[in-house]
């Protein structure tokens, strides 16, 4: 029962905003990965893993697409942070620790953990680092160890813990069927792909720059990355053959992040409404207001992360006073309340007072 690429997707644009494209590349790769995985191996032909490579810039999505994915597919998944990994016998987390995080995820089943789906943030930071004579333990030695688990390997993983000692016992799991998604801003990317196009007597990249602006033109020239792009960016070639599903998320903009704010079953807005609601109390943001916060946001260049710290920095004030005064009923926010201006406070008779847990026993 693997749910078909548009019934993925249709679930996926209940909470990620924008990203259609993407949206769609991951739906597909993922209905691929779990087809080849309930066949097992196909008769002669033996289908290949679909793992993704997402290009996106800090706070589009890319953590975010794939949290969506596993809860709506129930499977479990590992973050992890490719900075923090080490090739073995080196301080920090080994590569295989994130095995033993997915496994810790999936509540030490191994069948179950083998089925699901880890995650490698910030691929873009181990790049094998340019004209650099020193051993370079920190990019490439662990682009090397990433190769055996994307491709599939037994893995020995102490259960319960995350180090090996003699007092865990050690659960052997097999990688051939977890998907891999690994993710990253890739700065600087689409200078090496507009070197490569202008270099293609096309002039593609110098084209683009006469008609788009400079976020337009990153945006395009991102969008025809190759293999060999990704090579002179810094990635070793095996690696990029074993991710061979390849997407890039788009920077959002004004737009899309009022929509952020305010069409996610769980978004922003709904979620101090409901904070507010809870002390019987009506918050309501005006379209500028929201279009304002959207403004102040994209200033701080982190996309959608920066969403939750304007609106916090902005109610903090107004969730302080309202469960002290018991006479607000009303609170609007317009976009002079979020230049710094004060909040629209309506009194009514009084509210029951919100009772904390404890009150109320
Ligand atoms: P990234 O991994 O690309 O740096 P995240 O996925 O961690 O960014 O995004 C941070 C937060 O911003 C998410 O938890 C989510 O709440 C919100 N967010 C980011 N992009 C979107 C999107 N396209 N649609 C809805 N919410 C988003």
């Amino acid at each position: 029962s693997i749910p078909a690429p548009h019934k993925i997707k249709e679930q996926l644009d209940q909470y990620v905003i924008g990203q259609e494209y993407a949206k769609k590349v991951i739906s597909v790769a993922v209905y691929n990965h779990y087809k080849r995985v309930a066949t097992g191996t196909m008769d002669e032909i033996e289908i290949e893993k679909s793992n993704i490579l997402m290009i996106g810039p800090t706070g589009s999505g890319k953590t975010y697409l794939v949290k969506t994915l596993a809860k709506l597919l129930d499977v479990p998944l590992a973050i992890a942070d490719a900075t923090s990994l080490t090739e073995a016998g080196y301080i920090g987390d080994d590569i295989e620790s994130v095995v033993s995080k997915l496994l810790a995820a999936a509540g030490n089943d191994v069948e179950k953990a083998e089925k699901g789906i880890i995650f490698i943030d910030e691929i873009d930071k181990i790049a094998k680092k340019k004209n650099t004579n020193s051993r370079d333990v920190s990019g490439e030695s662990v682009q090397q160890g990433m190769l055996k688990l994307l491709e599939g390997a037994e893995v020995e993983v102490p259960v319960g813990a995350n180090s090996k000692n003699a007092m865990v016992p050690l659960a052997t799991v097999n990688t051939r069927n977890i998907l891999f998604i690994c993710g990253g801003a890739f700065d600087g990317l689409e200078k090496l792909i507009q070197k490569r196009t202008d270099n293609a007597s096309m002039g593609f990249g110098s084209q683009l720059r006469t008609t788009l602006d400079k976020d337009e033109t990153r945006q395009k020239l991102l969008k025809n990355v190759e293999p060999d792009d990704l090579v002179k960016f810094g990635l070793i070639p095996e690696l990029i053959g074993r991710l061979p599903v390849v997407t890039v998320l788009d920077p959002l903009d004004e737009e899309a992040l009022v929509r952020v704010l305010t069409e996610p079953k769980n978004s922003i807005v709904r979620q101090y409404k409901e904070l507010l609601h809870l002390d019987n109390a009506e918050l309501v943001f005006t379209d500028a207001a929201l279009h304002a916060i959207a403004k102040k946001t994209v200033e701080r260049k982190s996309g959608a992360r920066g969403l939750r710290s304007v609106v916090e920095e902005l109610l903090i004030p107004i969730m302080y006073d309202i469960p002290s005064d018991a006479t607000i009923t009303k609170v609007t926010i317009d976009a002079d309340t979020v230049e710094g201006g004060q909040p629209h406070i309506e009194h009514g008779a009084m509210r029951p007072r919100y009772k904390s847990l404890t009150e109320q026993q």
